[in-house]
Formats: C-alpha cells, sequence, structure tokens
C-alpha cells in the first residue's frame, strides 16, 4: 500500500502533490483590502438596493471593479 499526500492552498483549496507549488498559489492570491467605490442604480431599476458595481483596493495596491 501506498501513502499518498496531497497539499490544498488555504485560499482556493486546489489540491497539488508538490507543497511549494501550494505555497505559490496561496501567495499569488490577492486579497480585498477596503471598498474604494459603490455604484447603485435607481430604485425603479433594482429594487434589491444592492451596488452594481464595487472597487475594491486588493492588497497590492491594484483598484479591481467587480460588477454582479
Ligand atoms: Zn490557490
Amino acid at each position: 500500500m501506498k501513502k499518498i499526500t496531497r497539499f490544498a492552498c488555504e485560499i482556493c483549496g486546489t489540491e497539488f502533490a508538490d507543497s511549494d507549488k501550494a505555497k505559490h498559489c496561496e501567495k499569488s492570491h490577492k486579497k480585498p483590502k477596503e471598498i474604494l467605490h459603490c455604484r447603485y442604480n435607481p430604485v425603479g431599476v433594482d429594487t434589491s438596493g444592492y451596488p452594481q458595481t464595487i472597487t475594491v483596493k486588493m492588497s497590492d495596491g491594484k483598484e479591481i471593479l467587480y460588477k454582479r
């Protein structure tokens, strides 16, 4: 019987046979730090009240726009 060891990225859950590849995957993920802007639609267009877009400042300093 052969024991098989796998390593999972703590951020995205992807499994790797090599621990260095799992560490590399974890380090590659940028984390959200702060919401900089929110854009809303009027209630006549969207009754949910949630933002249509948000701009997030990430751990590497870049500003990324997310839409729903
Ligand atoms: Zn990952």
